[in-house]
């Protein structure tokens, strides 16, 4: 017998009036659609939700129990964290920011300014220390960027950081600083090493003008706004999509289904894995893509301690390390939520050091260099969350970057429909707008559009 999942009339009401979608009635056992959508991240939910509103049937298959993907948001600690992505980058015409409003859903600003800073010994700089810091960051950048405009062939940031470093003459604890600043603010950003980034293209993105905004009550709460009223299969791995004949299969863990189209938006790290088969096999120039952009890594640690004993008023607090790269940047989690918490940062090389550690040795290292800051007498966390984004399966890194010998045009390249018939979103595949959750959902809403061109 064909089991019908049905949905509550309040529900229906709640759904229709959040989301503008008509009601759903999905039925579990049917196993095609006009379009299969593959994975259930911002990118997936936004393709589906818009094919929906055209009238087009759409079954998502994710492979975890949980939508979402890269965003992801524990209330294990009885409050919103966000192991994933944390900020709408920039408001002003941000499509992130409309659905917030129009879904009445929390942010707050996150104000830069807040920020304190502590050398190597813990201690302070001074404000006017740390505006000379940025400066001669932003100076070096550009200095950076010239010499790249002379240059024949790609190189790494860092490369020519490094030429440009020899002449400051610079002391190692002066050295020290500027790696800080270099890695808090750029490696974090990118989620990879200066020594990965291409020195030509690293930036090309494009950004949203406005301040930054977090979600106190938590970033899923725009996921299931988008995932209302779609028909999700979850736990539903894919291993395969057969695209050789006008009918589409795709092998999943849970049996095959079949569409004339497929959005694909698997995450960048998947696809580099090779962890699905694809018949006939991709063009090469998105093999090409996929091999040649990097996928970055960006982790976070929450500690929980039983009372706070950092400043009220800093957002975040930056630390001078030894080592280049290690714990340069926390957020004030008490900002936002008045909970007695800390948000450590951490990128590329460090990370994946981190993801080889026990989370008692992670816990350990994050606090011996808290107490270098604050002091030996500082109570131990209660408790303790760790994301090891590289480990995940689904997701096998944070966010994508351009690697040296990489361009936007790789991005394009991964946009690129195939046969008009296999669409590609994903944060990777947004030249404009890639490694963030704004570029993800105007990745998918672009791969609806050009199936609707198709119909
Ligand atoms: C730690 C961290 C911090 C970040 N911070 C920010 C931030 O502050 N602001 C911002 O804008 N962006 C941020 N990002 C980036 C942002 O989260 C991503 O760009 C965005 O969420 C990607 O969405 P997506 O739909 O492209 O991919 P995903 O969300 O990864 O969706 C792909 C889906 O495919 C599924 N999948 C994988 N393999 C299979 C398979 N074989 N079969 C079926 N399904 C599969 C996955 O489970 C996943 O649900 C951050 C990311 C991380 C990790």
């Amino acid at each position: 017998m064909k089991k019908k999942h049905t949905i509550s009339r309040r529900a229906l009401f709640a759904l229709m009036s959040a989301a503008m979608l008509p009601p759903i009635t999905v039925n579990a056992q049917l196993r095609r659609a006009d379009v299969i959508v593959i994975g259930a991240g911002v990118a997936g939910l936004a393709a589906a939700r818009k094919l929906r509103q055209a009238n087009i049937s759409a079954i998502v298959l994710e492979a975890r129990t949980r939508v979402g993907g890269r965003v992801w948001t524990d209330r294990s600690w009885g409050y919103a964290l966000d192991l994933g992505a944390s900020w709408i980058h920039g408001v002003t015409n941000n499509p992130l920011s409309k659905l917030a409003r129009d879904w009445r859903i929390a942010t707050m600003p996150t104000d830069y300014e807040y920020a304190v800073l502590y050398d190597t010994n813990g201690r302070a700089l001074s404000e006017t220390r740390q505006v000379a810091i940025g400066d001669q960051l932003d100076a070096l950048l550009e200095a950076a960027a010239a010499r790249g405009e002379r240059r024949s062939r790609d190189v790494a940031l860092q490369t020519t950081l490094d030429e440009l470093l020899r002449a400051e003459n610079l002391s190692p604890s002066e050295r020290r600083v500027f790696d800080q600043a270099l890695n808090a603010t750029i490696e974090h950003e990118y989620a990879a090493d200066a020594a990965q980034l291409s020195l030509w293209h690293y930036d090309s993105a494009r950004v949203f003008g406005g301040e930054d905004v977090l979600f106190p009550q938590g970033y899923d709460q725009i996921v299931r706004g988008l995932a209302r009223s779609l028909d999700v299969r979850l736990d539903h791995v894919v291993r395969a999509v057969d695209f050789s004949k006008p009918e589409i299969r795709v092998s999943s863990s849970r049996g095959v289904y079949s569409a004339r189209s497929v959005v694909m938006t698997l995450p960048l790290g998947v696809l580099k894995r090779g962890g699905l088969r694809f018949t006939p096999e991709l063009p090469r120039a998105k093999q090409d893509a996929i091999a040649q952009l990097g996928m970055g890594l960006l982790n976070k640690v929450y500690l929980r301690f039983p009372r706070r004993f950092w400043q009220d008023e800093a957002e975040l607090i930056g630390y001078i390390a030894e080592r280049k790269g290690e714990w340069a940047e926390w957020l004030n989690i008490a900002a936002y939520s008045d909970e007695p918490v800390l948000l450590g940062f951490n990128a590329a090389s460090y990370a994946r050091k981190l993801e080889t550690m026990s989370d008692t040795q992670v816990v350990a290292a994050a606090m011996s260099v808290l107490r270098t800051i604050y002091g030996s007498r500082i109570p131990l966390p209660e408790d303790s969350l760790i994301t090891r984004w590289a480990a995940d399966p689904y997701a096998l890194g944070s966010y994508s970057f351009v690697a040296v010998g990489a361009s936007g045009d790789d991005y394009d390249a991964l946009a690129d429909p195939v046969d008009q018939r296999l669409f590609f979103a994903g944060e990777a595949t947004h030249r404009d707008y890639p490694s963030t959750v704004h570029g993800a959902l105007l990745s998918g809403e672009r791969a609806a559009d050009e199936i609707i061109a198709t119909v």
